[in-house]
Formats: structure tokens, C-alpha cells, sequence
């Protein structure tokens, strides 16, 4: 199968958005920009054996390609509209390329996304996504906003991930319904979108959990040039985390990254709305902590003592 038939097979289907006038099959994309919006637009990388490994099954890395783009444009504020794919594969292997497009496709068909458009190449297998989407002029949330005496506040819940990623080195002990719902956490990551969105009259700033909270709330504090003091009982942990804190601690939960939910921060005067937002969106939004002045996070274990957390959040480029 060459090239222009795997585009076909897999990744061709007919528009289905109004603000997109051309999609796959011409030199590139035309898209209208709603009246009034501004676009916002990311891309994330995923290259195997460094953010995937290749034995997973495709269809959790076509979801989790789109996934953590969705989850850059959440924290923006932004709702997103199309993406872009860029495809490097070491071959066409039929199977494999049916289970990626249909999990790219799940996710685009529950946001309302169009793949509108990409490139095709032999290679190591690297999958670049690039999405699109759009957000009220002057609304975007920025990870600079953040002022003294805010609120900071997670969603969803902290450590699956890693708690799979360990599970899977055999380094814990689940049970086999905690590994699955940990698991799943890690391969198919929800994109909090809708959150997001709706965040935008109230937080005054936002970054999604890729890298772990110390490392992303620390990029946060830093564009906004604050501290934070983060009391540790209050990280939202799944049973199956809460029930363990005492033998594996607080570092999956800080540090190991690959969560995709969001940190922001608010004014204490909106509390009442966000929880009813919450609510709504039936969606976990805790409140782990205040921002101080200051540059640093200050996190008080549940003794009131002070914690130093260990890794300080995944980094391609750390020296060890
Ligand atoms: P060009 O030579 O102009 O770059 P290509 O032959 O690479 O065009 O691509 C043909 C069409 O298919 C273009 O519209 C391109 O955007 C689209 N395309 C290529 N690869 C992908 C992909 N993996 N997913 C979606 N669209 C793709
Ligand atoms: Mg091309």
C-alpha cells in the first residue's frame, strides 16, 4: 500500500465542521475563524520508546496523541476545532494503522475535531499532532494571572499514571480492577476540555499536568511570580493511590507526570461557582492550596511539616 492509500484508507474523512472549508486532500487546509476569536494553537510529539512504548496497543496511541493536545488547549481556555497529523512510520502495517486512526478518530469525533490535513513519512514511528481551536478574543488563560491569596485548585485526580507505570515495572501490587482503571488512565488520559472552557471568567491562571504538578504549578508561580503553599492531604488521589500513600508516598502524585488534568488558580470570591462547575461537569476539582508570595511551593504534609519533594517532574533534557 503506498502512501496516498494509507492518507485514503486512514485518515480521509469528509469534513464535518462548517468552519472548515477544505480539508484532507488538497495542498492545505482552509478553515474560517469564527468572528470575533482568536486561535490557539499547540503540538505535542509522541516518538516511541521515549513517550510510548511500541508494544502498546495503536489505538491508545492515536487517542493519546490527540489527547494531549486537547489537554494544551483545555488549559488555554481554548475549544478546540481541527488537527493536523504528522505520520512517520517504519512501514505500513495495516493493523496497526487501523487501531491508531480509529483511536485518533474516537477522541476527534467526542471533541468535534477535523483532521484537516498532515504529512506522511517512512521513518521510526513518531506520531506529531497539531491542534487548533479557538477561543473569545483577549479570553485565552494564561500560566501568568496567578495573584496572592488565589485558590489553587487540581482536577481529576493525581499518580494513576504513574501508579500503572510502576504497577507495570512490577514494582506494586494492585489489584486487577486498580491496574485496569490505572492503566486506562495512563493509555486514554481525559482531556478536561470542557472545564477549561468554562474556567475562563473564573481562573486567573492554568497549565495542564504533563510533567507532574512540582514541575508544571512551578511554571505556573513562575509567569505569574508567586509561591504556593500546597497541603498534600488535599492532592486528589484514586482509592487505589490513598490506600497505599504510606508505602509508596507522594511522588507519583508529584512528580511522574502523564496525568493531563488541569492546575489553575482562582480568586477565593469564585470558589462557589467553581464547585458548582465541578458539579455540573461531574468532574473532581480539589482544592489543594493557596498562592503566597514569593517563588517557591511550600508543601505541608499532614502533620503540618514541611515536604521536600524529591524529582522535580520529568525532563527530556535533564542531565543526571
Ligand atoms: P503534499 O505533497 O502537498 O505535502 P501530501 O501528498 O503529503 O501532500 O498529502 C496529500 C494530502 O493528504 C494533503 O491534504 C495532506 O494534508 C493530507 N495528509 C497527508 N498525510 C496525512 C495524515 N497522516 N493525516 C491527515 N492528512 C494527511
Ligand atoms: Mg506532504
Amino acid at each position: 500500500m503506498d502512501e496516498f492509500s494509507v492518507i485514503e484508507r486512514f485518515f480521509t474523512r469528509p469534513p464535518t465542521r462548517n468552519d472548515v472549508c477544505v480539508g484532507v486532500g488538497d495542498d492545505a487546509a482552509v478553515v474560517n475563524a469564527p468572528a470575533g476569536h482568536q486561535l490557539v494553537v499547540t503540538t505535542d510529539v509522541l516518538v516511541a520508546g521515549v513517550h510510548f512504548l511500541e508494544s502498546v496497543d495503536a489505538h491508545s496511541v492515536g487517542y493519546k496523541s490527540l489527547a494531549v493536545n486537547l489537554s494544551d488547549l483545555a488549559a488555554m481556555g481554548a475549544t478546540p476545532a481541527w488537527a493536523v497529523l504528522g505520520l512517520v512510520v517504519p512501514s505500513v502495517n495495516v493493523l496497526w494503522l487501523e487501531r491508531f486512526s480509529s483511536g485518533f478518530f474516537s477522541l476527534a469525533e467526542r471533541f468535534d475535531v477535523d483532521l484537516v490535513g498532515g504529512d506522511t513519512t517512512r521513518g521510526p514511528l513518531t506520531v506529531a499532532v497539531q491542534l487548533g481551536g479557538w477561543v473569545p478574543h483577549g479570553t485565552a488563560l494564561r500560566r501568568k494571572g496567578a495573584r496572592k491569596d488565589d485558590y489553587v485548585y487540581v482536577s481529576g485526580t493525581l499518580g494513576d499514571a504513574a501508579l500503572a507505570m510502576r504497577n507495570r515495572d512490577g514494582a506494586l501490587d494492585l489489584s486487577t480492577a486498580e491496574a485496569a482503571a490505572a492503566a486506562r488512565r495512563l493509555d486514554y488520559p481525559e482531556p478536561r476540555v470542557e472545564l477549561g472552557a468554562r474556567l475562563r471568567p473564573f481562573a486567573s491562571a492554568a497549565i495542564d499536568i504533563s510533567d507532574g504538578l512540582v514541575a508544571d504549578l512551578g511554571h505556573l508561580l513562575r509567569n505569574s511570580k508567586v509561591g504556593a503553599k500546597i497541603l498534600l492531604e488535599q492532592l486528589p488521589l484514586a482509592d487505589a493511590y490513598k490506600s497505599r500513600v504510606g508505602e509508596i508516598g507522594w511522588e507519583p502524585a508529584l512528580s511522574t507526570g502523564d496525568d493531563y488534568e488541569l492546575c489553575f488558580t482562582a480568586a477565593p470570591e469564585h470558589e462557589f461557582e467553581i464547585k458548582a462547575l465541578a458539579d455540573e461537569l461531574e468532574v473532581n476539582v480539589a482544592r489543594i492550596g493557596a498562592v503566597i508570595d514569593g517563588d517557591e511551593i511550600i508543601f505541608l504534609d499532614p502533620k503540618g511539616q514541611r515536604y521536600e519533594p524529591r524529582a522535580h517532574g520529568y525532563n527530556h533534557f535533564a542531565e543526571e
